[in-house]
């Protein structure tokens, strides 16, 4: 064999060609699968699933086996098999231009940079030539040697015609100079590159790549007895040896000397190539002798002699050679086939190849050439590009690729491991082990023909037992088993031959090369000419992009580059990003314009299970800016996308390109006007639609009312959705059906359109100037509905698919409801339900509807799901019942863990496999009404003759399941049914996302669509699915879980929504959304639902509004066909707090950073971001590392700093997810790695008498230099240091407190205290630490102290009062606790309750703490139960305790009161209002659900409380403000203006002793 033919095969990435070349002589690599049980007698589980998981790859594994198989070999990831049929080639498609321009620049450095090295190399030699020490020699070799190899990899470039495609002749010489020094011909090198390039991973014919050595190879030695032979492959192949292999590589690469062997065209050019290793060889070599010596030791050598300054390098080299070969092509999956059994180049080039990551120095050294693989299958890129073009493939092809680090696990695996291929079983074998089962075969083959030899003779048989020649002899000993090795040993051998031979002939590139005609393009097309009859077109599976969201990606989508079409991914910034950012920054200031990778992260969620991440996120003010945005966002074709609450889960609330944010700041977007008796209401966008409830609640109470009206929408998540999103999604609810949702009760509106048109429909004006300048649009739509309206089968399909709840697609039935000479009111219509992609809803008014007051419940159960699907049919034909639930087998078995369910309808438990039951409310303006309504649905479904109850055996009467009128009981039924969804969502796997569709269809089909979805589901292997849903109306929500990661769960749900849209849209004629908005989820099957003419009616409608898709493109409608299955979001399992968080977002309206950092749900949604990517290990791009760094550090402030720690998200997260436990576990960690704080904190701990001694002194210090320097420096000063401390000194406002006055512990009483009813009246009371230090405000006229007047109101009631011990030295500890100082806050907790047990007399006295936070505090960390009952908040002991013993009267005319978040969730909002009410005429809350002080954060970091207190809007009248933490007392009346201060002073003032009770 040539020397040339043994270069050809790769190149240095393809280094390769070598390495595992050692061809026939090397070997060893990764095999496939199969095999391995029995190749290393693997003995973990991985290993041995692995051996099940077939010859063509991994894909028989699940992730977490993949993960483990990996660990096991040394890979840092497996990547799974390409499916069949789908080959790359034409992968070279999906890089963009820009990875095949030349780079004079990095060109240069690609030579430059290795020269240099190896220059610092040679003059170390040099300088230090005489007393070099060895150590220091091989240091030197290693850098020349390495570096070597990156000019060798240029050099090879030149070979592949890719380094200078502009310049051929300079690229050859180039070539050929820089591989002289290796002794490698440049020619064969190239030659043999194009036809590896066609025989990627070929067995027998991809010879000069990787071809491996084969136990066929080895039978054949064997039984020609060439133990020579075998002896030099052991030392070759099991040693470390092995990573030099590539020197025997070379030595065969000689036999490229024979010219016979190529075609006759190319003989100039190979000679050409050969004149450099003869020339090297001939002159070079001789002349280093002769100037150096051979001398190995520096001494007196200028250059170390020929070995160390030629030798040693040049092994070096040949390490790297072989080395990177070996890798680069070895992993256990990696199948060798031959090209009639099974061989796909797809699969050889992207699962064949490893791309191993070397540290980054060593990479540049190396110029990249370990990032072979974009090369392999796009030829003509420059390999200054490779490493970039790697990580742009990674994106979109990771699942397929494998990836490893180097290190010693790696080498020693693939010495040990992986020596023999045996073909048959595609896998790589130890070298011993196929020899002792060869030499097993043998022996018994050579016993049975012996056995023949003798049988023969006996009996006289054909050859009478003579030899006839040593082939005839062999096949007659070995049989046909071994006849059948040695022909195909034969073939092979001359398949290679002819292979070779005919290299050069017939193929272009090799005339090419000698004509030195390429350009780039030449040499890619010549390169793939070679290549191309067997590269077919790649169809990549699944991709994940920089942000998590994976994508089945099913054909080789083009991009192309400038052009948004009306889909997803294609919307890259090519300039116009910021051209809008500049426009927009004229009004909008840049602190409203966000662009940072955390918060475009955090807002790149919404309640779906897709995520898209915006470029930029604009928080708009008003109407205004949206008016200004619109027509730039047009002109500019930047499509935008309107935001709310984002708790649409259908993915329409999100977008890859600029997220329009309704603010939350103040009333923007929040002001309302309620008409009349409240029978009609103007709301704005940002309302929240609970909020919106609760005005019209309190309107009817101010005014006295004699109807309490509401909204009709009534979506399960009204109280944290907005109006905005209530009309664009036209969503509905539990009672509302479809009579009562926004299409049926807005009465107007008011939009913008796409050009800045606003068209405000309740203004005759705004009207008639609107018809006038939008005639054209007017017009159309006219027309549209004149066509539909003449089309009866068309306005028939239309009103047939509306009279259930339907959302999938534009609200059609505004061309079918109104005259064609009101388009005002078709338009109106078209644009409830349009998901923000015609218009921006500024304005609603909606005609209300009573909520009547008297109610009830019933559950009643069915034995089987048809027999209550009828039940609710009956119901919609024959009663006017209000509302009918329905809840399947699955769902029944989640009432079963409700006690108070149980209690209610015990039958549940037990019940048959398919029962069913139905919850329905009946609802009365009076009694009578009520009972009315009541009878009339027993009478149906009595009449009905339905089978009830839970078990068919066992039937029931209707009435075995009354109806409760209390709503104590109703609220049971209703909070179980209110919780499926969330119960459902924290119960799924972790690393699963929760998934809820929304189906409906006539409800007399309901039934059949319900059971037909049951079997679906069974038969996808969803086990948790649940259906239920608003029955009276058809609407079924399926809520089950699902993981995106893997592309078999990808598919599964794939599959099933390919079905499931068959069941509802096309068997049941449903619909495939029944109140949750089209989105992105069931776009791709608008068409499906509605057929083809309703549909192209849709995107006309679409052209008419918004003709530029400017207006959140791909939602409703999408023409990419797979948009449901791209941008998937995966939920990786990142901690057991968050796990369960089903980014709903209900919990953001309740938290105070909303408005300047992360809501609760962008928290976690980071969180787990970062934990995904960290689990990317080494394996990250350089992308991913970077984002990772961006995060984590934007995380800090953002996630970490800006979190009260309140927990107030907790008290709306329907799974009970406290966000700040998350954060504060944060705090905790990084405080245990900052060892000095902790330390510091805990001296303060041991020391805190000291700290209570200082801080009331300093504060009055504090308050005497605002005397002195007035407001303004004192805040300036206070900003100043607050900044220089990273946030450690408080900011100063005017609100500050004055420092306490000291504690005067009471004297204990002489006698036994007085008792009332037998329990004696002595409180142990436990000021905080918080009001011991912190008096009045200096502006407030009060100037006693908390402890003072608490003091004050114990003495009127007649209280004996015992203070705790060493009460100076207490602290609930929470201060240390919110900051993460775990140590500390368990020492401080430990020392007040041994304090308070003490008091109290173990737990028998009760004990008031002050401070509601602190209390409760102390009440999460206590250890001893007789303590858990003793606990009192003010409020709460006075009004058990006090309100009796003491004179009442009104001292206010209206007082503002803030319940601290703490007392929220200990549930004495009710009994603060109470108690105050005794106070003052009128009671007015905040109205703020947590003012973000949370202790002292509040005051560090004021723009936290500045946030959250913004909506604070108490009316002029107040005159004061009571709450029960002093520190939140500040901050809410910084806010105010007003003094707020704990509410024992209101108290105080209002009472007076009772004779009776102090006599
Ligand atoms: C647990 C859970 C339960 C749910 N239950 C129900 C239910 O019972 N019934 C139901 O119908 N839905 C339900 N939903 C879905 C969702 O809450 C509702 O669709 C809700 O109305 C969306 O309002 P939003 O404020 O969150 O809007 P977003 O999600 O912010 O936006 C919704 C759409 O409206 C567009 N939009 C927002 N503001 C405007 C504007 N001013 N002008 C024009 N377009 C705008 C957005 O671009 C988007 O396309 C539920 C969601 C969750 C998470
Ligand atoms: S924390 Fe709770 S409320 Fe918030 S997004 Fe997660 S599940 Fe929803
Ligand atoms: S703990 Fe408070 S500040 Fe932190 S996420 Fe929850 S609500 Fe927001």
């Amino acid at each position: 064999m040539t020397a040339m033919q043994a270069n050809g095969g790769s190149g240095i990435s393809d280094v390769t060609a070598t390495a595992a070349t050692t061809g026939e002589t090397s070997g060893g690599e990764a095999g496939p699968v199969g095999r391995l049980e029995a190749a290393t007698a693997p003995t973990d589980a991985a290993a041995l699933a692995y051996s099940d998981a077939g010859a063509t790859g991994v894909d028989g594994l699940d992730e977490t086996r993949k993960f483990v198989f990996a660990e096991e070999w040394g890979f840092s990831r497996v990547g799974g098999d390409l499916p069949d049929g789908t080959t790359p080639a034409t992968f070279a498609d999906m890089f963009p231009e820009r990875f095949f321009a030349f780079n004079p620049l990095r060109a240069v450095t690609a030579v430059a940079l290795p020269l240099v090295a190896m220059a610092v190399g040679y003059g170390w030699l040099w300088y230090m030539h005489s007393i070099c020490p060895a150590w220091q020699q091989l240091a030197c070799a290693a850098l020349i040697g390495t570096a070597y190899t990156g000019l060798f990899k240029v050099a090879h470039e030149c070979a592949r015609f890719s380094f200078l495609p502009e310049a051929p002749r300079l690229q050859d010489a180039l070539g050929l100079v820089l591989m002289l020094p290796s002794l490698y011909p440049f020619t064969s090198w190239r030659l043999h590159y194009i036809h590896h390039m066609a025989h990627l991973n070929m067995l027998w014919e991809d010879t000069f790549g990787w071809h491996p050595y084969t136990k066929l190879q080895l039978a054949t030695e064997l039984l020609c007895g060439q133990h020579w032979l075998l002896a030099l492959r052991r030392l070759a192949l099991t040693t470390p040896l092995k990573l030099f292999a590539s020197v025997g590589h070379w030595l065969r690469s000689f036999d490229g000397l024979d010219l016979k062997r190529f075609h006759k065209d190319t003989y100039w050019a190979v000679l050409a190539g050969w004149s450099g290793p003869i020339l090297f060889l001939g002159f070079g070599i001789p002349a280093i002798i002769k100037m150096f010596g051979l001398s190995v030791r520096l001494a007196d050598r200028a250059w170390g002699g020929l070995v160390s300054g030629y030798l040693l390098p040049w092994l070096v080299f040949h390490f790297w050679l072989s080395t990177l070969s070996l890798l680069q092509h070895t992993a256990p999956h990696i199948p060798f086939r031959a090209e009639d059994a099974g061989y796909d180049s797809g699969r050889a080039a992207i699962c064949g190849t490893v791309t191993v990551r070397l540290p980054r120095p060593l990479e540049l050294l190396l110029n990249d050439a370990n990032y072979s693989l974009p090369q392999l299958v796009a030829p003509g890129m420059p390999v200054f590009h490779a490493r970039e073009a790697y990580e742009y493939m990674r994106e979109r092809l990771l699942p397929y690729l494998t990836e490893a680090t180097l290190s010693v696990k790696l080498l020693t695996n693939h010495i040990t491991k992986w020596q023999v291929y045996d073909a048959e079983k595609e896998t790589y074998l130890p070298l011993d082990e196929v020899m002792q089962e060869l030499e097993r075969d043998i022996a018994t083959l050579m016993e049975e023909a012996e056995q023949a030899e003798e049988e023969e003779k006996v009996s006289g048989g054909p050859s009478g037992g003579a030899v006839e020649g040593q082939g005839k002899r062999l096949a007659q000993l070995l049989g046909a088993q071994l006849k059948q090795y040695i022909s195909e040993v034969r073939s092979i051998s001359s398949s290679n031959a002819a292979g070779r031979g005919a290299l050069g002939s017939g193929h272009t590139p090799t005339t090419q090369v000698v004509t030195g005609q390429q350009t780039r393009s030449h040499a890619q097309v010549a390169v793939q000419q070679a290549t191309q009859q067997h590269l077919k077109v790649v169809v990549p599976a699944i991709r994940t992009d920089l942000v998590g969201a994976v994508s089945m990606v099913s054909d080789g989508e083009k991009v192309e580059p400038g052009v948004f079409k009306n889909i997803d991914g294609h919307r890259f910034d090519d300039g116009r990003y910021q051209a809008f950012i500049e426009e927009i920054t004229k009004f909008i200031p840049k602190e409203r314009q966000y662009t940072d990778p955390v918060r475009t992260f955090a807002y790149g969620i919404d309640a779906s299970f897709y995520r898209l991440n915006p470029k930029l996120v604009v928080k708009v003010h008003n109407e205004e800016e949206v008016r200004k945005i619109l027509p730039i966002a047009e002109r500019l074709k930047v499509p935008v996308t309107f935001r709310a609450a984002g708790t649409s889960l259908s993915g329409q609330a999100i977008t890859d390109s600029v997220l329009i944010k309704l603010s939350h700041t103040g009333k923007n977007f929040r002001n309302y006007t309620v008409h009349g008796d409240g029978s009609s209401i103007t709301v704005e966008p940002g309302l929240i639609g609970g909020e919106v409830n609760r005005i019209l609640a309190a309107y009817q109470k101010k005014h006295k009312l004699p109807i309490q009206y509401k909204i009709g929408p009534d979506p399960s998540s009204i109280d944290s959705c907005m109006i905005g999103g209530i009309v664009a999604n036209n969503s509905s609810g539990m009672c509302c059906g479809v009579s009562q949702n926004t299409y049926h009760t807005l009465k107007d509106m008011r939009v913008l359109f796409v050009d800045g048109t606003v068209l405000d429909t309740a203004d005759p004006d705004s009207c008639a100037a609107f018809l006038k300048s939008h005639k054209a649009l007017v017009d159309g739509v006219v027309d549209l509905a004149r066509r539909v309206q003449a089309d009866r089968e068309l306005t028939a399909l239309i009103r047939r698919k509306f009279a259930i709840k339907c959302t999938t697609g534009y609200s059609l039935n505004a061309l079918v409801d109104f005259p064609l000479d009101n388009p005002i009111e078709i338009i109106k219509h078209v644009i409830i339900g349009s998901e923000g992609t015609l218009g921006f809803v500024s304005r609603a008014t909606y005609n209300t509807v009573p909520e009547w007051p008297n109610k009830a419940s019933a559950f009643i159960v069915f034995p089987d799901v048809r027999a209550a699907c009828m039940g609710a049919s009956v119901l919609r034909n024959e009663t006017s019942v209000d509302a009918v639930e329905l809840f399947d087998r699955a769902s029944l078995r989640e009432c079963e863990n409700n006690e108070d369910m149980m209690r209610l309808v015990p039958d549940i438990k037990g019940c048959d496999p398919m029962a069913a039951a139905l919850l329905i409310e009946c609802r009365g303006q009076d009694e009578a009404a009520l009972q009315g309504r009541i009878e009339e649905v027993v009478r149906a479904l009595t009449s009905a003759g339905l089978p009830v109850g839970a078990k068919a055996a066992e039937p029931r009467p209707i009435t075995a399941y009354p109806f409760h009128h209390d709503a104590k009981n109703s609220k049971v039924f209703w909070d179980v049914r209110r919780g499926l969804i969330p119960i459902v969502g924290a119960a799924r796997e972790p690393g699963t996302s929760m998934l809820i569709e929304d189906v409906a269809c006539p409800v007399d089909k309901l039934a059949d669509m319900m059971i037909d979805l049951i079997d679906m589901f069974q038969r996808y292997g969803y086990n948790d699915a649940s259906c239920f849903g608003h029955a009276l109306e058809g609407n079924l929500h399926l809520v089950f879980s699902q993981g995106f990661r893997t592309k078999e769960e990808v598919q599964r749900f794939a599959d099933m929504m390919e079905e499931m849209c068959y069941i509802v849209a096309t068997k049941h004629s449903g619909s495939l959304k029944g109140e949750h908005g089209t989105g992105r989820n069931v776009a791709p099957f608008v068409e499906m639902e509605w057929g083809s003419k309703a549909y192209e009616l849709m995107w006309e409608l679409k052209e008419l509004f918004d003709p530029k898709y400017t207006l959140n493109p791909g939602v409703i409608l999408n023409r990419d066909p797979d948009a449901h299955i791209k941008f998937l979001k995966p939920s990786p399992a990142a901690s057991p707090i968050v796990n369960r968080c089903i980014e709903c977002g209900f919990c953001e309206s309740n938290c105070p950073s909303r408005d300047i950092t992360l809501t609760p749900r962008q928290r976690i949604a980071v969180y787990r971001e970062m934990y995904r990517l960290k689990q990317l290990g080494p394996a990250a791009s350089e992308e991913e590392k970077q984002q990772l760094a961006a995060i984590t550090s934007s995380y800090a402030y953002d996630g970490e700093q800006t979190c009260a720690a309140d927990g107030m998200c907790q008290e709306k997260c329907p799974v009970k997810i406290n966000t700040g436990d998350m954060i504060k576990a944060l705090r905790a960690e990084h405080m245990k790695e900052a060892k000095s704080a902790s330390g510091a904190a805990m001296w303060m701990a041991n020391n805190f008498g000291v700290l209570n001694a200082t801080v009331p002194r300093f504060l009055n210090l504090v308050n005497l230099a605002h005397s002195i320097l007035g407001p303004k420096p004192l805040e300036a000063i206070s900003r100043a240091l607050n900044a220089a401390t990273n946030h450690l000194v408080p900011v100063w406002n005017p609100y500050m407190p004055k420092g306490a006055a000291p504690l005067k512990v009471p004297a204990p009483f002489p006698a036994p205290a007085a008792s009332s009813g037998g329990i004696p009246r002595r409180v142990v009371y436990m000021p905080s630490c918080v009001t011991r230090m912190m008096g009045p405000a200096a502006s407030d006229k009060e100037t006693a102290s908390v402890h003072e007047k608490i003091l004050s109101l114990f003495n009127k009631a007649g209280y004996e009062v015992i203070v705790p011990e060493g009460v100076s030295s207490q602290c609930c500890g929470m201060m240390f606790n919110s900051r993460g100082f775990k140590d500390a806050a368990a020492a401080k907790g430990a020392d007040l309750e041994a304090a308070l047990l003490k008091a109290s007399d173990n737990g028998k006295i009760p004990i008031v703490m002050d401070t509601s936070p602190c209390l409760a505090q102390v009440k999460s960390q206590i250890s001893e139960p007789a303590l858990r009952f003793a606990l009192y908040e003010p409020v709460e002991f006075i009004r058990h305790f006090l309100v009796d013993k003491l004179e009442w009267r009104k001292v206010r005319e209206q007082v503002a009161i803030h319940v601290p978040c703490s007392s929220k969730k200990m549930g004495i909002e009710e009994s603060f209002a109470k108690l105050a009410g005794l106070c003052a005429h009128e009671v007015v809350p905040s109205g703020i659900p947590c003012c973000g002080m949370a202790g002292d954060r509040g005051m560090r970091y004021p723009e936290l409380t500045g946030s959250s207190l913004q909506h604070l809007n108490l009316p002029k009248s107040c005159s004061d403000g009571y709450s029960t933490s002093r520190t939140c007392e500040m901050s809410l009346s910084n806010h105010s203006g007003i003094n707020f201060r704990g509410l024992v002073y209101l108290v105080d003032e209002a009472t007076s002793p009772k004779k009776a009770a102090t006599a």
